[in-house]
């Protein structure tokens, strides 16, 4: 999928598609990924997309918002109990697989995780 305006997670922000929401705040929403890759399986995204299709369209405004997504990340882990360990991935652009083209972060957990990915 090629970069666009519009994806489905704005569908999903709107409430058009529901989602299981399990942290919100007025910059970021986090809900449940529909198609988990561990026990735990979490998405955490902007609410204003502002450029950030992907990580690498990144400048020094979004410095503040980039902080606050890592830390609701780590938030959200500790509050899905994964005491022993969990991952953030980000995926960037074809080489990344990125899929969804609105910054997101994974947070995934819950199991033992393998080390390289693929
Ligand atoms: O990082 P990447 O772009 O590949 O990840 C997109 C993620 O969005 C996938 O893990 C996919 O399962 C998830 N997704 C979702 N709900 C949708 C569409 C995609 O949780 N409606």
């Amino acid at each position: 999928m090629e970069p666009s305006e519009t994806t489905i997670f704005d569908k999903i922000l709107s409430k058009e598609i529901p989602s299981d929401v399990v942290y919100e705040d007025e910059l970021c929403l986090a809900f449940r990924d529909i198609a988990p890759q561990a026990p735990v399986h979490v998405l955490v995204i902007p609410k204003r997309k502002d450029g950030l299709s992907q990580l690498s369209k990144a400048d020094a405004r979004h410095k503040e918002l980039l902080g606050h997504l890592l830390f609701v990340a780590q938030h959200v882990a500790k509050s899905e109990g994964l005491a022993e360990g969990f991952r953030i991935v980000i995926n960037d652009g074809k080489h990344g697989c990125q899929a969804v083209y609105h910054l997101h972060l994974h947070v995934l957990g819950g199991r033992q995780l393998t080390w390289p990915p693929g």
